[in-house]
């Protein structure tokens, strides 16, 4: 079973240690005590009196990323002593590792890093890192492409040494969470979230809580989400914490892919075997090209937010149309005498991006009137006209009577949260409101219209059925929505509690990059 390291990066011993305990507390296997952040020299008594986990003695100069500023030779001597007093492992660069001898029982760790790039010459690299008496080899480079992901995560099976080997960065991310299914024995991961000591690193908790990090295994499935920005992506909560509560053997990372990256990405990545995609802004249209079967969501709306593997060609599904229809078709009774849901009804759309569009080309299918209100004339008239609705400028949003309304911009989104899209005046008890902001569920708009006794509908609803929708194209399993809501809910109210730490702690004792 892979292993977590949690790294602890403080000035003062005495945080050094508490922080040392709290992680083997917490379940870390190991903990790497990065020395080179100490003010005063390492005191080992101290340190290693009470020993709680196994312990990775590390020093990095400034070169190497690290916070020593004393001489290469006061270094060398720390490092000495940190295995003289019998340290589990020691870290050493490799051009210090033969000034460095084994002893004693410490297992020497030789590493690589490289803050640039993930050079073209890795195996050259590993090959020289071998010969210098490793018990572990660790590879650490910048990713500039998703592709590096995969570079690295090779390197792990064709070298002949237990090697740690993933990339910095956002790009990044996914060889972090990956490499203990390619058969690292352990990752890397920050114990405090306001102390992150590399671009890219993730914190224990999310590597534990949210990717399972311990139970991946060389036959997990992969499964993933690319976008940009994609780093407080919801999906990889929920996703993971179904397959987890399902005891299905699977693993799903976030990618950032930009819109240059993305033409060759599938290629790219396609030695991971990876089985689907969540896609999200900016790839939900030229991801259309990529698939051979594309469902009749994706055929009307022309973009799609999900891509499954099958027998060797990517289908191609638009989940969050179906949820939004779905959620809409469930709170608005069909007028009678119509057999469509939304039949004569007179409906709203706020926005012309490409949620709304899939909301559009749904309501006008379902047989209502559509009005498209776009901050941008030229979007909205084109989008009306496309789908077969008429459009209004935005000054005029609020002249026109509605039964349905649809938000599909981001106001009123963290931290904008005192916005709303028209003013509450505006709502009358019969409408049916419909926001699909998700983050915070509860919108100003959402407020209103509940205060005005409208049925509403959150974005939160619609990301969570959107996510169901998917993991049940993914799995062919019915996906634990009541799970996945809670899960969604707990992630924003951690995101909302994050930002309003850092918010107030204004400078702190040892500030990380
Ligand atoms: P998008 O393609 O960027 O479109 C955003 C639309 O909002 C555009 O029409 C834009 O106007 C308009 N807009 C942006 N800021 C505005 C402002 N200050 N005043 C008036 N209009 C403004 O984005 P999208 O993918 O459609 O997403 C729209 C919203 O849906 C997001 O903010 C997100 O909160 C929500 N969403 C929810 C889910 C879910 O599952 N619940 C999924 C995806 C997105 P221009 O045309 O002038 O640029």
């Amino acid at each position: 079973m892979p292993g977590i390291c949690v790294s602890v990066a403080r000035t003062r011993h005495k945080m050094m240690i508490a922080e040392y305990k709290a992680a083997a507390e917490q379940g870390a296997d190991l903990v790497e005590l990065r020395l080179d952040y100490l003010r005063r020299e390492p005191d080992f008594g101290r340190l290693l009196r009470e020993r709680p986990a196994p312990v990775i003695a590390t020093c990095r100069r400034r070169d190497e990323g690290g916070r020593f500023s004393g001489s290469e030779e006061d270094r060398k001597r720390i490092l000495r002593l940190a295995i003289a007093q019998g340290v589990d492992y020691v870290d050493l660069e490799a051009d210090i590792a033969d000034e460095i001898p084994r002893y004693g029982k410490t297992k020497r760790i030789i590493s690589y890093h490289n803050f640039e790039t993930t050079p073209a010459n890795l195996k050259l690299v590993v090959r020289h890192l071998e010969s210098l008496d490793p018990d572990i080899i660790k590879v650490v480079t910048l990713a500039t492409s998703p592709k590096d992901n995969v570079r690295v995560l090779e390197l792990i099976r064709e070298t002949k040494v237990p090697t740690v080997a993933f990339c910095m960065g956002e790009l990044g991310v996914p060889s972090r969470i990956l490499c203990g299914k390619w058969g690292a024995p352990f990752t890397y991961a920050a114990f405090n979230p306001q102390r992150l000591l590399a671009p890219g690193q993730l914190t224990f908790r999310q590597v534990r809580d949210v990717y399972h990090f311990h139970q991946v295994t060389r036959n997990s499935e992969i499964y993933a989400v690319i976008g940009d920005p994609i780093m407080h992506s919801l999906s990889p909560h929920v996703h993971n914490a179904a397959f987890r509560h399902l005891g299905i053997d699977a693993i799903y990372v976030p990618f950032r892919v930009t819109r240059d990256q993305f033409p060759t990405f599938l290629e790219d990545v396609e030695p991971l075997k990876i089985r689907g995609f969540s896609v999200t802004i900016p790839h939900k249209e030229s991801a259309v090209t990529k698939v051979e079967y594309a469902d009749g969501a994706v055929r009307m709306v022309r973009a799609l937010n999900t891509l499954v593997r099958r027998d060797g060609y990517w289908e191609g599904h638009n989940t969050d149309y179906r949820a939004a229809m779905m959620l809409l078709e469930s709170r608005a009774a069909a007028p009678a005498g119509t057999r469509q849901p939304f039949g004569g009804k007179r409906a709203l759309v706020l926005g012309a991006g490409g949620v709304a569009r899939a909301i559009v080309f749904g309501l006008v299918r379902r047989g209502a009137l559509v009005t498209v209100c776009g901050r941008t004339l030229e979007r909205a008239a084109a989008l009306a006209k496309e789908a077969g609705a008429r459009h209004i400028p935005w000054q005029q949003r609020t002249g026109v009577p509605c039964d349905i309304l649809v938000n599909c911009t981001p106001i009123g989104m963290f931290p904008n949260v005192d916005e709303c899209p028209v003013p509450p005046g505006y709502l009358e008890e019969r409408m049916l409101v419909f926001d699909t902001v998700y983050h915070p569920e509860n919108t100003l708009l959402i407020k209103e219209a509940r205060n005005r006794g409208c049925q509403v509908i959150t974005g939160l609803e619609m990301f969570v059925k959107q996510a169901v929708l998917q993991f049940q194209l993914f799995t062919e399993q019915e996906a634990p929505e009541e799970l996945m809501l809670a899960v969604a809910r707990r992630e924003l109210a951690m995101t909302d509690t994050t930002a309003a730490t850092a918010k107030g702690q204004g400078t702190s004792e040892d500030a990380v990059v």
